[in-house]
C-alpha cells in the first residue's frame, strides 16, 4: 500500500450562518489535501502529521480525521495546547475575510514529538508533503530538527513534496520566508506553487516565469497552478501546458490549490502519467470550487467526480 504523509496544521472553521448561527467544520492545507486524495484514490494510505491538545474540539478533529480514513497514528496530543481557530465573515458583496487564533496552537509544537519511532514511521511513507504554511507554522526553534529529519528522510528513499503556499502573517519577514523557501527548493523532490503566491515573494508573473525561477534548483518534478489558466508541468525534463476549463459558476475558491495538489499526488502515486494526474486533479478542484467551504460534502464530491 502506497503511504503519504501531509505535516501541517488543520484547525477548527466557524462560518457565520446567520446573526446568531455559526456553522463548525475542520480545514487546514494540508488537511484538505489529505482529504482530497484519499476520496479519490481510497487505496492509498494518506497520514496526517500534527499535533492537537487534550480538548474537546481536539477529540472531535481526531474523530473527523478517522471518519475521512486518514491514518493518526502520528496525530500526537499535546497536554495543555488547543488546535487553532478561524473565522470566515462574508459581506454583502461576498467579499470574505478571516480572522485567525492560531498564534499559540498544539500544532506549532508538532517537531517537539519527532523521535526516532516517528522518523521511522515517516521513513516508512513514499511521501512527506509540507507546504508554506506548515513551514511559518512550526515553531522557529524547531526548524533545524525539521530540515535534519528531511535530510533523513530522503536518504530513506521518501519523496519530498513542496506548495510554497504564502501566507505574509504567518511570517517575520519576506527575507525569513525566502529563506526558508530556499531550503525547501533544495530538498524537494516536486514541487507544485501557484503563481500567486510566488508573486509576493519574487515578483514572478505567469507560468513560465516561475519556472524560470525554480530553474536554481534541481527539482524533477514541478507543477505551476495559475488559478483558471493553463497548468504548466516539467517532469523528468518533460515541459507540458495542460488547459484547464475555467468554471463559470465559481462559488468559493478555498482550497482550489489543496484539492488539486491530493489529487495530483494520489494520482502519481497510482501511477498515473502526468497530463492525467493533472486532469484528474483540476476536475477536483472544479468540483470544490463551486461549493462553499474548504471541504466539499463527501457525497456531492464523490458524485461529481463521477460524472
Ligand atoms: P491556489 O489555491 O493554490 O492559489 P489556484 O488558484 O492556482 O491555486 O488554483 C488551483 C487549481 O484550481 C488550478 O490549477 C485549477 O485547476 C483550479 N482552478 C482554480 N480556479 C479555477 C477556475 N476559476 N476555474 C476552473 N478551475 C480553477
Amino acid at each position: 500500500m502506497k503511504k503519504i504523509f501531509f505535516l501541517g496544521e488543520c484547525m477548527l472553521e466557524l462560518r457565520a450562518i446567520d446573526e446568531s448561527t455559526l456553522n463548525q467544520s475542520f480545514a487546514g492545507d494540508v488537511y484538505n489535501s489529505a482529504v482530497y486524495l484519499k476520496r479519490c484514490f481510497n487505496s492509498i494510505n494518506s497520514a496526517i502529521v500534527t499535533a492537537l491538545g487534550t480538548d474537546a474540539i481536539s477529540q472531535k478533529m481526531r474523530h473527523c480525521f478517522v471518519q475521512e480514513q486518514l491514518g493518526t497514528q502520528l496525530v500526537f496530543a499535546h497536554s495543555d495546547k488547543v488546535p487553532g481557530v478561524y473565522y470566515i465573515e462574508t459581506d454583502d458583496q461576498g467579499e470574505r475575510s478571516f480572522t485567525y487564533w492560531r498564534n499559540d496552537s498544539a500544532a506549532r509544537k508538532v517537531i517537539d514529538f519527532y523521535n526516532p519511532t516517528v522518523i521511522d514511521e515517516l521513513a516508512s511513507g513514499d511521501m512527506l508533503f509540507f507546504s508554506g504554511i506548515s513551514l511559518a507554522v512550526i515553531e522557529p526553534d524547531t526548524r533545524a530538527i525539521f530540515w535534519q529529519s528531511i535530510h533523513t528522510l530522503k536518504a530513506a528513499g521518501v519523496k519530498v513534496v513542496f506548495d510554497p503556499n504564502y501566507r505574509a502573517r504567518l511570517w517575520q519577514s519576506v527575507e525569513e520566508t525566502k529563506q526558508q523557501y530556499a531550503l525547501a527548493f533544495q530538498c524537494a523532490d516536486i514541487t507544485l506553487p501557484g503563481v500567486e503566491d510566488l508573486h509576493a515573494l519574487y515578483g514572478v508573473d505567469s507560468v513560465e516565469d516561475v519556472l524560470a525561477h525554480l530553474s536554481d534548483y534541481d527539482i524533477n518534478e514541478v507543477v505551476i497552478k495559475n488559478g483558471p489558466e493553463s497548468v504548466l508541468t516539467m517532469v523528468d525534463g518533460q515541459l507540458q501546458r495542460h488547459t484547464i476549463t475555467p468554471v463559470d459558476n465559481v462559488v468559493d475558491t478555498t482550497s482550489a490549490g489543496d484539492a488539486f495538489n491530493g489529487v495530483y499526488l494520489g494520482a502519481r502515486l497510482s501511477g498515473l502519467p502526468v497530463c492525467e494526474a493533472v486532469s484528474k486533479a483540476a476536475k477536483a478542484a472544479a468540483v470544490v470550487i463551486q461549493q462553499p467551504g474548504a471541504i466539499t460534502a463527501k457525497a456531492v464530491f464523490n458524485q461529481a467526480m463521477a460524472d
